[in-house]
């Protein structure tokens, strides 16, 4: 019977959390440090999704780079650069990061963007150092590709 349909009413739409104010300020930042929490920001690029521009899916390789997620590190750098797979496995001790601080993001036209953050960091029981990049970005068939930086 499809009257049977109409009984939903839509109770099952949303998380009940969501409808929670308290429960939503407690959702951690993303590791990437936007306060919407990991679910609303980088997650979805992480699960495939196109990043909607450079500074997008910067801040998504930096949650990447958090989560040791090298396969996406890896999916979203431009073939022309792109490092062999030991890319985190290389790097002794691993870095335990800090934060990040998106200081520019330059749209030179559709499909070339330049990003300039500041990455904190700290190397095991070491003092906490700063990564300062100014990195390159091409889009190539309406996704974005992390190129080079300085
Ligand atoms: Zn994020």
């Amino acid at each position: 019977m499809k009257r049977r349909a109409a009984k939903f009413t839509g109770s099952t739409s949303l998380p009940a959390r969501t409808a929670d104010p308290k429960s939503a300020a407690t959702v951690p930042p993303c590791p990437c440090g936007h306060p919407g929490g990991y679910a609303c920001c980088c997650e979805p690029l992480h699960a495939g999704a196109a990043a909607a521009t450079a500074e997008a899916l910067m801040r998504s390789r930096y949650s990447a780079y958090v989560l040791g997620s090298e396969d996406y590190l890896l999916a979203t750098w431009h073939p022309s650069t792109r490092p062999d797979a030991s890319l985190l496995a290389a790097q002794h001790p691993a870095p335990t990061w800090l934060g990040l601080d998106v200081r520019a993001h330059r749209i030179i036209d559709d499909d070339h963007a330049i990003v300039e953050f500041v990455a904190r960091y700290r190397l095991g029981g070491g003092p906490a150092r700063r990564l300062h990049e100014t990195s390159r970005f091409v889009r190539e068939t309406q996704r974005w590709y992390y190129v080079d930086g300085d």
